[in-house]
């Protein structure tokens, strides 16, 4: 049995995992895996708590995800928004169906009624048996705000604003100086977070965007160094391609922390866990593997393949390398890393 536990936003790491429980299913079928998911960009909204990337990770592996849009339900109304709108309330940058909206509604009441996250999610999870275990990163609620670098509409230059109002209302094009967890004093890991990172056999971290999914879930106290201290290996999978953010708009992210676009800087912004970094490899797609060589000098382990998730089959195969270079690592877990070099496409495990 391989105990697989990833560390997940939205819809990169939601299509990911898809990919992974295809793979597993084919060679491993006592596999178990656990997504521990981004919470930071959660948010109230019309009196219902909303969590965007848990939602999108459970609608995608529970058979629920409009595949058109990469969030929300298929076949969707607007009908409640219209006519919340109609009373001059809710975001109206930000759409809520009505089917989505029974998710919101269910977990807001048992949240009220005093569950926690995870308890809620798990209830959630009930329904849609996504065929993984879904545990929020913090039970706590933490959100994402970013700093303006200038006015913008109502708010003012330097002023706090929700993550999602400038990635879905400003299309993140509005410059900003910072990105602040918002309630992260106060923040820990959710119940069975620690363990599943520290009791893994393989450690994932798919292609999420870097800074607002996985940087988020790194800041909660003691995940950072659960995934330093694991016996597990560490696998990252890069979310750029060629120096682009693939699907959506994570370099406007990486250049607000003055990290480069590019899956080579994205891995040393991990960083080995040789050093004060959390990978033992990193997956370049095949146009990057010029950055291989600067991986490996930096100690983590890198092969190039090819990273676009076009269909679940694809997928599984980038899947099926994490697993091989997981393997391969554990196997002979004394060689260097510079002895390793470049075994360029995936081989069979
Ligand atoms: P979000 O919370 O919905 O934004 O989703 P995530 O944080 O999980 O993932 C978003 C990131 O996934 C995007 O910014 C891209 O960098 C990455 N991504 C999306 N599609 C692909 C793909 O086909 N291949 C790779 N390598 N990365 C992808
Ligand atoms: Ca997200």
């Amino acid at each position: 049995m391989t105990r697989v536990t990833v560390l997940a936003g939205g819809v990169g790491g939601a299509r990911f995992i898809r990919g992974l429980l295809q793979q597993l299913a084919s060679v491993d079928a006592g596999s178990e895996v656990t997504v521990i998911v981004n919470t930071g960009d959660d948010m109230w909204l019309d009196g219902l708590r909303i969590c965007p990337d848990l939602d999108t990770v459970m609608y995608t592996l529970g058979g629920g995800i409009s595949e058109e849009q990469g969030w929300g339900r298929p076949d969707e109304s607007r009908r409640t928004s219209s006519e919340i709108a109609a009373y001059g309330r809710g975001w109206s940058w930000f759409t809520l169906g009505d089917l989505d909206l029974a998710t919101h509604i269910v977990r807001t009441d048992l949240l009220r009624n005093g569950a926690t996250l995870s308890a809620a999610t798990e209830f959630l999870c009930r329904r849609w048996q996504p065929g993984a275990r879904l545990l929020p990163m913090s039970d706590q609620f933490v959100e994402t705000h970013v700093r303006l670098a200038e006015d913008a509409d109502e708010h003012r230059a330097s002023e706090l604003i929700h993550f999602e109002e400038w990635w879905v209302r400003y299309r993140a094009g509005k410059a900003v100086t910072e990105f602040v967890q918002v309630g992260l004093a106060d923040a820990v890991a959710a119940p069975g977070v620690i363990e599943a990172i520290l009791t893994a056999d393989l450690v994932i971290l798919p292609p999420s965007n870097p800074v607002v999914s996985v940087g988020t879930i790194l800041a909660i106290p003691g995940i950072r160094d659960a995934l330093r201290a694991t016996t597990a290996r560490v696998v990252g999978i890069a979310p750029i391609i060629a120096g682009s953010a693939v699907r959506g708009m994570a370099d406007a992210c990486l250049t607000t922390i003055g990290v480069e676009t590019s899956a080579l800087a994205v891995g040393l912004h991990y960083g080995s866990r040789q050093g004060d970094g959390v990978l033992d490899a990193w997956l370049v797609d095949e146009t990057d593997a010029a950055a291989v060589p600067a991986l490996e000098a930096a100690g983590i382990r890198a092969v190039a393949v090819p990273l676009w998730m076009t269909d679940v089959p694809a997928t599984a195969r980038i899947a099926a390398e994490a697993l091989r270079i997981s393997a391969e690592l554990t196997a002979a877990p004394d060689l260097p890393v510079a002895e390793f070099g470049y075994s360029g496409r995936a081989s069979t495990p």
